[in-house]
């Protein structure tokens, strides 16, 4: 017998500094980030190697995502993900002071085949970005293989990507394949599939943190690049009212669906039958579990509701804005 049901859960950030980062982790999102200038993600929810999420407080306080998966699977993923090995989604934040390098990610075979890794598809969603901020997203039409490859090795990739300015609010989805790269000045969630396999092809000509360029994977990236996408814009999908706000269906692939709430009244979160991730946007609310627990709903706050608590109540404290996701069954 287990002494506790699972109850709603809320994870130590774990920070990474890249050359890339800033502050905002520390200054928009509330992350406790050091005096260093190069704060560039906060892995939220994490099951990979070495990064592993550790419930941050509760009656689960102290114990790793990993362990939770292995011991309790079926209350936490639920009947419809099935028993795992690994908690299937990695979600993040991301301030990108300076712009990223030019990357695209694997599919599962591919990313098995060349980086002992899950595929990687992921989707951002915009929290802050300078009027003048870029993402790139998607080669222009009729870039082919061989174009691209002459560019990479000419350091002449930028004319070659499709980018528009981000807004606050906006969704983009990058399947595994897409060449991109997200911008300086933009800071936005990130809900991926767990793995880290990158590929780099192009990075702006600058230097790591040793003074020596950052490795390229060129033959790699050419290899994961799906020449068929195109030109990718954030999703426009129109807002729909119910009866406690509106809601408004966003990213959606095979390995997670993404929806956006925004509420002025209680409205019930969650399944029994599969796990749900909420990421608060803006304004404040709190998640009140039928297990007594209660946690708050602000920007930067990430919760998991296992899927064994069912149906959760968020209660908002005027409005609240905040993100759902979930995982479409496996079978
Ligand atoms: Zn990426």
């Amino acid at each position: 017998m287990k002494e506790y049901s699972l109850e709603p859960l809320e994870f130590r950030p774990i920070l990474k500094r890249l050359i890339w980062g800033g502050r905002k982790l520390g200054r928009v999102l509330g992350k406790p980030i050091g005096p260093e200038s190069d704060y560039a993600e906060s892995w939220e929810i994490a099951d990979r190697r070495d990064d592993v999420s550790v419930v941050a407080s509760g009656r689960f306080a102290g114990q790793s995502l990993r362990e939770l998966v292995r011991t309790r699977g079926d209350e936490l993923l639920g009947a419809a993900i099935g028993p795992k090995e690994q908690f299937p989604l990695l979600v993040k934040y991301l301030d990108a002071e300076r712009v990223l390098s030019v990357q695209v990610h694997p599919d599962d075979e591919l990313g098995a085949r060349l980086a002992g890794d899950n595929g990687k598809s992921e989707a951002w969603f915009v929290l802050q970005a300078d009027p003048e901020a870029l993402i790139y997203a998607g080669l222009k039409p009729g870039v082919d293989r061989s174009t691209f490859q002459r560019a990479i090795e000419s350091g002449t990739v930028e004319p070659l990507l499709h980018r528009f300015h981000p807004e606050p609010g906006d969704c983009v989805m990058i399947h595994a394949g897409t060449v991109h790269a997200i911008g300086g000045g933009v800071l936005l969630a990130e809900i991926q599939q767990m793995s880290d396999a990158t590929f780099r092809v192009y990075d702006w000509g600058r230097v790591g943190p040793n003074g020596e360029p950052r490795a390229l994977h060129v033959e790699q990236a050419l290899e994961a690049t799906d020449f068929e996408i195109g030109p990718v814009d954030p999703l426009r999908s129109p807002i729909q009212a119910f009866e406690s706000g509106t809601y408004q269906d966003l990213a959606e692939c095979k390995y997670f669906k993404i929806k956006r709430y925004r509420i002025d009244r209680r409205c019930a979160i969650g399944s029994s039958d599969r796990f749900t991730i909420v990421l608060g946007v803006s304004g404040e609310g709190e998640i009140e579990s039928s297990t007594g627990a209660r946690l708050s709903v602000a920007a930067g706050r990430t919760i998991l509701i296992p899927a064994a608590t069912g149906k959760n109540i968020v209660n908002p404290a005027g409005t609240v804005e905040f993100l759902t996701c979930v995982a479409p069954s496996t079978s």
